[in-house]
């Protein structure tokens, strides 16, 4: 488990891409990014998410906007359901707008309390904002785990997902600074060689440590 975590996060050092949303530990910019990152490819998220801060550069500012400008600013988007939530979520934690300087909590179980929060939200904030040592699964992170620790493993089953989501916490390294940089490398591996169409096994960086390559 170690060694795959080396690998990985030294591939990541000189493979991940250059995206907006890795340069910045501002919870809500992160907030931002993962929601439309659910149901949106990369390539149409990046210029959203620019326009999108500029019209709403806070939580604040999202918490005392009318639910239709909130909407309107996610245009193109899609799937409103998460405009919807994050002003919700927005309103709750800025106590109705009320409190200019309120902030996401850091911890993934706090976090889990707002509304649209799910478990993987959770840790991607905690981890990519707070650079907390926080496990992350979705659907790209569940692929690569699979094929790596546990070939015959169900992802869909509930025994499947409490099985990923301990490997994901077994496998964090043991600095918070270090699993910003994990959690990533994990998200990009499924996103750019590991993916559900095809494994690109010939140039994967943990293919000596992989369990499906190692069958194959
Ligand atoms: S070796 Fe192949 S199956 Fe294993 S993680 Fe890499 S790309 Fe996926």
């Amino acid at each position: 488990m170690r060694r795959f975590g080396t690998l990985l996060r030294r591939w990541f050092r000189a493979n991940g891409r250059d995206l907006p949303w890795r340069k910045t530990r501002d919870p809500y910019r992160i907030l931002v990014s993962e929601l439309m990152l659910q149901q949106t490819q990369v390539s149409r998220v990046v210029p959203k998410y620019a326009e999108f801060l500029e019209t709403f550069p806070t939580l604040h500012d999202i918490a005392r906007a009318r639910p239709k400008r909130v909407t309107e600013a996610w245009s193109g988007l899609g799937y409103y359901a998460r405009a919807r939530n994050l002003h919700a979520l927005a309103k709750v934690v800025t106590d109705r707008g009320r409190n200019p300087y309120a902030t996401l909590p850091p911890d993934a179980v706090s976090l889990r309390e707002l509304p649209g929060v799910g478990a993987y939200t959770a840790g991607a904030v905690s981890s990519f904002a707070y650079e907390r040592r926080a496990e992350l699964v979705d659907t790209n992170v569940a692929r690569v785990l699979k094929r790596v620790f546990a070939p015959d493993l169900v992802i869909k089953s509930t025994s499947g997902q409490k099985r990923l989501w301990a490997v994901a916490r077994e496998l964090l390294p043991r600095t918070g600074k270090a699993t910003w940089t994990h959690n990533q490398a994990l998200m990009e591996l499924g996103a750019l060689v590991c993916t559900a169409r095809v494994a690109h096994c010939e140039v994967c960086p943990v293919r000596t440590v992989c369990a499906t390559f190692a069958a194959s």
